[in-house]
């Protein structure tokens, strides 16, 4: 298949009014236009330099030496260090007005896009076969993302995420897709800051050596999912998301060395999996190797192949009621109804005092039961003590992984790396029987 290098069109922000900087000369339609600039959206239309326009495109008369210097673009949106800062992109910029909004959207080649969202995502200390593999994963991600949103844009079917009655809320979550770009410069998609901070040489050599190249499988571009931790075993996709195929995201052991895996969705197994410490590739304390992947304040904690959380009666029923909206009274039990292939529980049973559930899939039960998420849904149930009422007066959950375990583990795939295969086998490792292919060159 030849075709060329693709561009990207990322949503950076939306604000009322927009001041930018333009360094070197770009062109608005016939118009030559250089330096600082400020467009103010009005009644659904944007005024730029005292005309109206229902959208301005910024093209740059040299790709190379052109950039636009977007002033105040808030970082770390509800976060602790939320602040403003200037960032700087390479590309074109296009202003949409929607309502009293500018949407703020850069169009640029793919190759350059990774460099920056590799850049910024992962640590300057990774091994280039990890980068390199990485690569193959968010160029995967991003075509497949452009060529849905193309098809999205077609057929006007609409994605159902839940299912519920009485007795069960099986609910799961996935990234929507946006209307009036490809992806967005957050973390919802990947996070992407322009050339404001520099590229670092491995990132540049692992995005150049495995250029255009994405994972396939018959014929289609893979859905290259990835979490921290698997816990030893993989996750397949319906356990997590909708009931798909996707024939690459099987039920394997994270090890080369012992490729034998019990039934995990047997409760049994599970329990005897969890509570102990079995050999794979993840099962790994060495901070050197984490912090490839994990970022520093990720790095406090070290104990996500196996963990342990431990909640009072009071602390639980209330976080329950307050996560879930619903009031389930005391918690009596907590019971495991149904496990994927990693041993993650898809479904839960809280039985209270005032109410009865099956809650699911992984990530609902992960945001009910932790203020934040619980690192993973691949978890057993310990209850000690009674109340005067003769209720459990404290639960303890012990657990294997982090993150939903389908696809890449990106702490096994930092092991594989330093243990020194190539990216090749380690993508083929994660994604089962998939192909890698270069799309352009
Ligand atoms: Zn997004
Ligand atoms: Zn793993």
């Amino acid at each position: 298949m030849a075709i060329k290098e693709p561009q990207v069109q990322v949503g950076i922000l939306s604000a009322p009014q927009q001041e930018f900087v333009l360094s070197g000369v770009y062109t608005v339609g016939e118009k030559r236009v250089s330096g600082k600039q400020i467009v103010i959206c009005s009644k659904g239309r944007l005024i730029w330099d005292g005309h109206f326009y229902e959208e301005l495109l910024f093209e740059p008369t040299d790709p190379v030496v052109c950039s636009f210097e977007l002033i105040g673009v808030t970082i770390g949106i509800n976060f602790h260090w939320e602040r403003k800062e200037n960032q700087r992109f390479p590309g074109t910029l296009k202003l949409i007005a929607t309502d009293r909004i500018i949407t703020v959207i850069n169009t640029l080649p793919i190759e350059a896009y990774l460099t920056s969202v590799i850049s910024s995502e992962m640590s300057a200390t990774a091994s280039l076969e990890l980068l390199k593999a990485h690569a193959v994963i968010s160029r995967s991600w991003l075509l497949a993302q452009i060529q849905k949103n193309h098809q999205l844009s077609l057929s006007k079917s609409t994605y159902q995420a839940s299912s519920e009655t009485e007795e069960e809320l099986i609910r799961w979550y996935d990234r929507e897709d946006h209307t009036l770009f490809d992806v967005c410069a957050d973390d919802h998609c990947q996070r992407y800051q322009g050339i404001t901070r520099a590229s670092t040489p491995m990132v540049r050599e692992a995005i150049e050596q495995t250029r255009g190249e994405v994972l396939m499988y018959d014929g289609e571009i893979c859905d290259a999912r990835f979490s921290k931790c698997c816990g030893g075993a993989f996750e397949e996709f319906p356990y997590c998301w909708e009931e798909a195929e996707h024939p690459y995201l099987r039920r394997q052991r994270d090890s080369k060395q012992i490729t034998d895996l019990p039934n995990l969705q047997v409760e049994a197994e599970a329990e005897a999996w969890i509570r102990t410490s079995p050999e794979a590739f993840c099962n790994t304390t060495d901070k050197a190797i984490l912090s490839q992947v994990l970022n520093n304040y990720d790095q406090e904690t070290t104990d996500f192949y196996r963990w342990t959380v431990s909640y009072s009666q009071e602390k639980l029923s209330h976080l329950i009621q307050t996560r879930s909206g619903v009031d389930y009274g005391q918690i009596i039990d907590l019971v495991p109804v149904a496990r994927g292939t990693s041993g993650r529980l898809w479904k839960l049973k809280i039985i209270g005092t005032k109410q009865t559930r099956i809650i699911g899939k992984e990530l609902e039960i992960r945001r009910i039961l932790s203020n934040s998420h619980l690192y993973s849904s691949a978890f057993v149930i310990d209850k000690e003590g009674a109340t005067p009422e003769g209720l459990p007066e404290r639960f303890t959950l012990t657990g294997a992984g982090w993150g939903h375990g389908v696809g890449l583990c990106q702490i096994g795939a930092a092991v594989m790396g330093e243990q020194g295969y190539d990216y090749r086998t380690i993508l083929l490792h994660y994604y089962i029987n998939a192909l890698i292919d270069k799309l352009y060159s």
